[in-house]
């Protein structure tokens, strides 16, 4: 089990309830699909895996380790352990395609060693090599999102989580990056998709968990979509 909610609900200060009474298990080598309205809730879930935000009640285990008992010194193994892809990339304009993964290894520490392999290794993964010295500026969209799901699996997380990655993209390069976080999924690591994308999500044969104001309206493991 790589992710544990139980009755988990989060009221904002503004006593905004964003999650009501959330239960669910994510297995390790699952790919997941989670869907909902704007509003839903998925971003707020979203943060309190990473623990950028705290649940008002409930439990959540990630690692087998609690989120919600954590000390602050833990915090950064946890993020290690979840790499982020973003709808808008986040790239470090000023920094190249291999700087970019380079940077993301080396604020966790990694070696010089280290980097100088896995930086390479990664860029190849998501079918950028020969663009290493490029800026994101001269990128298109679903180059600038490679870049962004390297850097995101440098560190070899557990977890990749993607928040609307392909929002900002045509629906070719979509399903280019869907591709990609597959090859992804299929050699070990771990996906959960925000995205309201019905069209990538029908018959990609995935689970889907449906947020509804809070709660989980539907979660099914044959990938079908409902109205
Ligand atoms: P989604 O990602 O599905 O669009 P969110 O988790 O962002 O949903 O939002 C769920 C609800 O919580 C919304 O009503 C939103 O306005 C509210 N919300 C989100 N973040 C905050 C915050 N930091 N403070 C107050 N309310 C928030
Ligand atoms: P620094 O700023 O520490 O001198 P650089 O800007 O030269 O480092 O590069 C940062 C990291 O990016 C290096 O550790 C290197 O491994 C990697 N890197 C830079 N350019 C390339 C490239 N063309 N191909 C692969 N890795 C690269």
């Amino acid at each position: 089990m790589l992710v544990q909610f139980y009755n988990v609900s989060k009221v904002y200060n503004n006593g905004v309830k964003a999650l009501n009474d959330i239960s669910l298990k994510v297995n390790r080598g699952e790919f997941i699909f989670l869907m909902g309205s704007s509003g839903a809730g998925k971003s707020t879930l979203v943060k309190l895996m990473i623990r950028e935000e705290l649940p008002t009640r409930g439990q959540i285990f990630v690692a087998s380790r609690s989120v919600v008992r954590m000390k602050r010194n833990e915090v950064p193994t946890l993020r290690r352990n979840i790499g982020i892809v973003f709808q808008d990339f986040k790239l470090l304009e000023n920094k190249t395609v291999a700087e970019n993964v380079a940077f993301a290894m080396k604020v966790v520490g990694a070696d010089a060693a280290e980097i100088r392999t896995r930086v390479p290794e990664v860029i190849q993964m998501v079918g950028l090599k020969g663009r290493e010295d490029s800026f994101p500026g001269q990128l298109s969209g679903g180059e600038q999102q490679r870049v962004g799901i390297a850097r995101a699996i440098a560190n070899r997380p557990l977890l990749l989580i993607a928040d609307e990655p392909t929002g900002n993209l045509d629906l070719d390069t979509s399903l280019e990056i869907m591709d990609l976080l597959y090859d992804i999924n299929r050699k070990g690591t771990t996906v959960i998709m925000a995205t309201h994308a019905r069209e990538l999500v029908r018959n990609a044969h995935k689970r889907i968990i449906y947020l509804d104001s809070g709660k989980i309206s539907s979660d099914n493991s044959n990938g079908e979509v409902f109205s």
